[in-house]
């Protein structure tokens, strides 16, 4: 069972951390339409901007995910349905959710 001060912290660190991944997805977003494709290659051969364009777009769809599992976490603390495991129902370790507070399942349910 979470005590109401670990929910408040670890509802402020979502909170920032929300905030945090939608700016950076913002700044990204305008910075993609500033640079015209051609102007973008530049010294860079075809390929390495092609590599580029590929861990840009990888980054950019795990930052959506961890965004979009923020968003959840944080109704889940609204409903006062947070910090359960999505596996087996327990609760999740509290250092877990310290680490990543968008995290869904406990320790013994996730092998990472
Ligand atoms: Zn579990």
């Amino acid at each position: 069972m979470l005590e109401t001060d670990d929910l408040i912290d670890l509802e402020i660190s979502a909170g920032e951390e929300l905030a945090r991944l939608e700016a950076e997805q913002q700044t990204d977003a305008s910075s993609r339409e500033a640079v015209s494709p051609d102007k973008a290659i530049g010294r860079l051969s075809r390929l390495d901007a092609m590599q580029m364009q590929e861990v840009a777009k990888e980054a950019g769809r795990q930052r959506e995910m961890r965004i979009h599992r923020l968003r959840e976490a944080l109704r889940k603390m609204d409903l006062g349905e947070y910090g359960l495991c999505t596996a087996c129902g327990d609760w999740i370790e509290l250092e877990r959710l310290k680490a990543r507070p968008e995290i869904l399942q406990c320790g013994r349910c996730v092998i990472e």
